[in-house]
């Protein structure tokens, strides 16, 4: 085709809606960039979790098109990372030849705990991301709908509605990342009780003279099993800084970290098996970072949930990794986007 007819054909396809032309540049001369407009948009998602941000973009159909992963800081805090994030975002939907203006709706997990009005509930136990009115600040930056949840809360979302426990009604989904927590789906529904100390497994204390936690309590799950917990035990070893260097070791055999994990493994099942006796789910799932490890976390979990759990093995619910997992949060956060842009299911996060 000549060049013409191309420049006719796409005109066209611009003046009916299809696609979008932008000027740029290539290798120093100027250009035209084309791209194909989506359908209602797109949605994204952001995953604030204790050390690492996630991001993508997807199309109204699902279909991830972007997603970029990056560490960030132990100390991390809203104000800078809510900032972050949307510059990202920008930057993302740009290289996409989009701009942040086709975003029409954005899901957003936390690590923490979220109120009904979208903000962060005072606890005292996540500096930085304390009484942030996370949602509205989102909805301002962005200019677009914005749908908040725990990860934990929006972990189970992902699972139940296309992970590893789709088509179960009652399911406890567990993240155990560097803090614990717990998210749970009720006659498929999303679960957050009055939204705000809802899912804190991590702070269910199982030793009331054990190790003061970040709560301000003693003996909580966290100071044993949390990813935090088990990185600190390293903490002087060189190339042990990461939960991931901990998880990478054990799977690859070192004897140290495998114990540390499936010692974690234990005690996120005695937790696990008060729950089940109060819940009796159906399926529990394990998300986060530790599910990488696979039965090294999940094999004493179940043993210790055969023990603890009341009526014994029979009725040991299936404890499966995460379909998702580690991105969970981040499937549940672009499904609660999807849910705003099409308003075709409701979904309450928060
Ligand atoms: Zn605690």
């Amino acid at each position: 085709m000549t060049r013409s007819t191309v420049s006719n054909i796409v005109k066209d396809l611009v003046d009916v809606g299809v696609l979008r032309t932008a000027a740029t540049s290539r290798n120093g001369r100027h250009a035209v960039q084309v791209s194909l407009v989506r359908g209602q948009g797109l949605v994204a998602g952001i995953h604030f979790s204790s050390r690492r941000l996630r991001l993508v973009i997807a199309e109204s159909s699902g279909k991830v098109v972007a997603e970029r992963s990056d560490l960030i800081a132990g100390d991390n805090r809203a104000d800078t990372e809510l900032d972050r994030a949307v510059i990202l975002l920008a930057a993302m939907a740009e290289e996409m030849g989009n701009s942040l203006s086709d975003v029409k709706a954005v899901g957003v997990a936390t690590a923490v705990p979220v109120d009904s009005d979208g903000s962060t509930p005072k606890l005292g136990i996540n500096a930085g991301w304390e009484g942030v009115r996370i949602r509205d600040i989102l909805q301002k930056l962005l200019s677009c709908p914005v749908a908040i949840g725990s990860e934990a809360t929006l972990g189970a979302l992902a699972e139940v509605r296309t992970g590893a426990a789709s088509g179960f009604q009652t399911v406890v989904y567990l993240h155990a990342g560097y803090t614990i927590s717990a998210g749970f789906v009720f006659e498929g529904q999303p679960f957050i009780g009055a939204g705000t100390r809802y899912g804190l497994l991590g702070h269910v204390s199982f030793d009331g003279d054990g190790g003061i936690c970040r709560c301000g309590n003693r003996g909580c799950l966290e100071t044993t099993a949390s990813g935090r917990a088990l990185v600190s035990q390293f903490r002087d070893e060189p190339g042990m800084n990461r939960l991931s260097d901990l998880v990478d070791t054990a799977i690859e055999g070192n004897p140290r970290t495998s114990r540390v994990i499936s010692d974690a493994g234990r005690s996120l099942g005695i937790a696990a098996a008060a729950v089940c006796n109060l819940i009796d789910p159906d399926i529990l799932v394990v998300g986060g970072e530790l599910a990488a490890t696979g039965e090294l976390l999940l094999g004493p979990m179940r043993h210790a949930l055969e023990r603890f759990v009341v009526g014994g093995t029979k009725l040991v619910p299936e404890v499966v990794p995460g379909g998702w997992a580690p991105r969970s949060a981040i499937v549940g956060a672009v499904e609660s986007a999807l849910a705003l842009l099409s308003s075709r299911s409701v979904v309450r996060v928060a």
